[in-house]
């Protein structure tokens, strides 16, 4: 976590505004994001930062030709790993072909709530894992420590059915990793943490392995808990030289259907699409957008 003064900037918000925003030379192709069901869930969170749900198809669910295209692209740009999310990937009609074409690329991860990942999926995936050539990690994300706890996030029942999803795959032979967004504040602290992972281990996890995650205050997240302050943006000068390769953003893109973005968090503001496809996205940006201060200040990155 990087510690920034703001308190002159919380009384001086007009001067801070005037300030530029850093600008972030983009690196090396390293990450490819790929949407590939859009903002199409089968949950409606109540803190996604991209108001994914049922009905939500401001990103529709990309095609399999998009989505070989893109890979194609990133394979020639030299992609070191690539990472699907939606929405809900496990709702891709295409998803196992798409997983094995990924998976002769490079390796992949997968965001997933886990609650379409049935005994076949997981026994397909388990073996798919063993067989490929490169790695192939699953992430779920749950909420909270009790069904009371995540469910007042992920909505009704569907702590039982996430922790299904889990206990499928690891019996499948997979360990997925288990992210938490710390909407809960205790969740976020040490103790949190503990807790969380001795209720993996008692149902069976014995290596847990979790992520915790900040949540960024846009899309229905803004709602729930709140947006962004006027002095949490990043300007020049907040961020050093050597912080810039911290940021995913230096060596990720996004694909959508509609088009190419900087990073995963960012599809929903129109001014950050990049062009219609990969190559067009390869090239600095500027770090003018409130979500940039959760990167930097929170050390985020969606990254497993
Ligand atoms: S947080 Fe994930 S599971 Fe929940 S609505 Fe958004 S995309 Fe779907
Ligand atoms: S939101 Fe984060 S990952 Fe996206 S452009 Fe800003 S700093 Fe980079």
């Amino acid at each position: 976590m990087v510690e920034i003064n703001f308190d002159h900037f919380k009384n001086n918000a007009k001067e801070r505004a005037a300030l530029p925003s850093p600008f972030l030379p983009f690196e090396h192709l390293d990450t490819l994001w790929l949407q590939v069901t859009g903002t199409v869930c089968n949950l409606a969170c109540l803190h996604c930062f991209i108001s994914c749900g049922p009905k939500n198809d401001s990103h529709p669910v990309m095609s399999k030709t998009q989505i070989f295209d893109a890979l194609e692209e990133a394979d020639t740009h030299g992609v070191k790993e690539v990472y699907f999310t939606g929405g809900e990937p496990f709702m891709h009609d295409d998803i196992k072909e798409i997983i094995l074409r990924t998976l002769e690329i490079a390796p992949l991860n997968i965001l997933t709530n886990g609650i379409l990942i049935d005994d076949e999926m997981a026994t397909w995936l388990g073996r798919t894992f063993r067989k490929s050539k490169y790695s192939l990690d699953i992430r779920v994300s749950m909420d909270g420590i009790t069904a009371e706890e995540n469910d007042a996030i992920r909505g009704r029942k569907t702590y039982g059915k996430i922790i299904c999803g889990i206990l499928r795959l690891w019996e499948a032979g997979i360990n997925p990793v288990i992210t938490v967004t710390t909407c809960h504040d205790e969740l976020g602290e040490a103790e949190g943490r503990v807790r969380f992972i001795e209720m993996l281990k008692s149902r069976g996890i014995s290596k847990p392995r979790l992520k915790f995650l900040s949540p960024f205050k846009i899309g229905r997240e803004e709602h729930r808990g709140g947006g962004y302050e006027v002095h949490e943006i990043l300007k020049e000068g907040d961020l050093m030289e050597d912080e810039s390769f911290d940021l995913q953003c230096s060596s990720c893109r996004m694909v959508t259907a509609k088009g190419a973005f900087p990073c995963p968090i960012l599809i929903e503001v129109e001014e950050a699409r990049m062009g219609d496809g990969l190559s067009d996205s390869l090239d600095g940006i500027l770090l003018d957008h409130p979500a940039c201060y959760t990167c930097h200040v929170e050390g985020v990155t969606c990254r497993t």
